[in-house]
């Protein structure tokens, strides 16, 4: 059985109390790995061992910080197939899906190798002085990402923090740590300097907790659950610590009457299910224009049932296991309460038959037709494959539907009218909108959200910019 350490002040560790636990396959329920088990002073350890390094690597030049970083991303590319394989294991997705996911998180490090070059300062003339502007290093960071995308979403911290010159402390969530440690490890071999990167395990109540409030972290990158990253906001308020927050979503997908409706319907099909709907930018509600609602509904509901489920090891799958019993239990709860409330179910809405599914928490695709706002799965957050539909008549409607949530992560429209993309997407409250493409993530552009689903930004120059703080040298002539 594979042993997941910590890594701590460059070395592999154990907890200090020696206590460990079994991480089990979601897809079978059997044992994948045992992992060391931290608590506060662990924590504290890393943090220390993070503050010590941060003088030496902060003093490296950029160009030196991006040849480590390229590095980097070639230890993890070498390392593609072991990371991924644990991934699969840990949290169920398709081993295909799994290496996408390394192998985009090589990409997001040789991204902030050459974006870390870039840190440019500026030059201001005064009558009597002149004035420099520095963007240096914030100090250390602790790094608290969740179980959807253990790799990338640490990646996409990694990465800037060590191209802006911070030292940092990851933890991974406390379910699915192998793959993360593991790419840290690899990240690890570029040659940094011992103790610029640690990574701590254990609960977000005492090893999260203690690397939010503990003075010596200056910058929190958190993404996770809106509650939690309200928790941790009001926290980290004690030392005034700079934030970067990456929480919940219910995305809206528009379909206007114009569309391309075998494209929108392909595109919320692997948006609505693909993670098993495990995504913070997933499609969560489907407006669909009257006039096209029953050709987009059809297709949708065609390509739910063309999807291969099994386990995630095994090369022919579309969709893996939930990650959870608790995450399966909460979707079937939300589509109970919109059947309950007269949605109508068209596919899905229970666990597939049969012995391979028997011991995973394996769950079908589902939609579910006629949904209105009063329903849970139209307001809170599924996290789970299910795609309900709301027809609209027109796109000012359309767009104010989309818009009754607390929630801004991501939204989603499809038009061919140039006008009508234009006017949702400037209407629409969300830190992304993809007109006629179901992601909004480009390692180039900035990514967050407005309203509950966040503060701040990631990737792209805005993603660097977290990690950085500003100083003015005022010269006197
Ligand atoms: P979670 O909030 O329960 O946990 C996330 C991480 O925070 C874990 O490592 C956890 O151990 C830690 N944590 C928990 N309590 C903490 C505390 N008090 N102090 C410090 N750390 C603490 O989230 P989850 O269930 O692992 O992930 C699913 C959630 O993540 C969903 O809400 C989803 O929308 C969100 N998410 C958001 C994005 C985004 O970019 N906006 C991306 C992926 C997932």
């Amino acid at each position: 059985m594979h042993q997941s350490h910590m890594i701590i002040n460059g070395q592999q560790v154990t907890s200090l109390s020696r206590k460990t636990e079994i991480i089990c396959n979601p897809a079978t329920q059997e044992p994948v790995a045992e992992v060391a088990v931290g608590d506060r002073q662990d924590a504290c350890l890393a943090l220390e061992a993070a503050k010590r390094a941060f003088p030496v690597w902060s003093a490296t030049a950029s160009d030196e910080r991006a040849r480590t970083l390229h590095s980097a991303a070639d230890m993890v590319r070498q390392q593609v197939d072991g990371i991924a394989r644990l991934l699969t294991l840990e949290m169920g997705k398709p081993l295909k899906n799994a290496r996408m996911e390394v192998l985009s998180s090589a990409d997001v490090l040789d991204n902030y190798a050459e974006e870390g070059k870039r840190n440019f300062g500026e030059w201001i003339s005064s009558s009597h002085s002149r004035s420099i502007v520095l963007r240096q290093p914030v100090g250390v960071a602790a790094l608290i990402t969740p179980w959807n995308f253990p790799v990338d979403l640490l990646a996409w911290k990694v990465a800037p923090a060590l191209a802006a010159g911070c030292t940092f402390v990851a933890k991974p969530p406390s379910l699915a740590p192998l793959a993360a440690t593991e790419f840290v490890r690899a990240v690890c071999e570029a040659g940094l300097p011992a103790g610029a990167a640690n990574v701590v395990h254990g609960p977000g109540s005492t090893v999260g907790a203690e690397l939010v409030e503990n003075p010596i972290s200056r910058k929190i990158a958190f993404t996770g659950e809106t509650e939690t990253g309200r928790w941790i906001m009001s926290h980290a308020a004690a030392h005034i610590k700079r934030l970067s927050l990456e929480l919940g979503g219910q995305s809206p997908f528009i379909v206007c009457a114009d569309a391309d409706i075998q494209a929108a319907a392909a595109a919320a099909s692997q948006r609505a299910f693909s993670n098993m709907g495990q995504i913070c930018i997933s499609v969560n509600r489907i407006y669909v224009a009257q006039e096209v609602a029953e050709p987009f509904t059809e297709e949708l509901v065609r390509r739910a049932e063309r999807l291969k489920i099994g386990d995630g090891m095994r090369p022919d799958v579309d969709l893996g296991p939930m990650f959870s019993r608790a995450q399966r239990e909460r979707t079937k709860e939300h589509v109970a309460d919109a059947m309950g409330k007269g949605a109508d179910l068209l596919t899905g809405g229970e666990e597939p038959d049969g012995e391979a599914y028997e011991r995973g928490y394996f769950y079908r695709p589902t939609v579910l037709n006629n949904a209105d706002h009063r329903m849970r799965v139209m307001r809170e957050e599924t996290f789970g494959p299910v795609a309900p539909i709301m027809k609209f008549g027109t796109l000012d409607e359309a767009i104010a539907l989309a818009n009754d949530t607390e929630y801004g992560l991501a939204a989603y429209v499809f038009t061919n009218d140039l006008k009508t993309a234009l006017r949702a997407a400037e209407a629409l409250e969300a830190g992304g909108v993809g007109v006629n493409v179901n992601n909004v993530i480009d390692l180039q552009a900035p990514f967050g959200g407005w309203k509950e689903s966040g503060l701040g930004r990631e990737l792209g120059r805005w993603g660097l910019e977290a990690y950085l703080e500003t100083k003015h040298i005022r010269l006197g002539l």
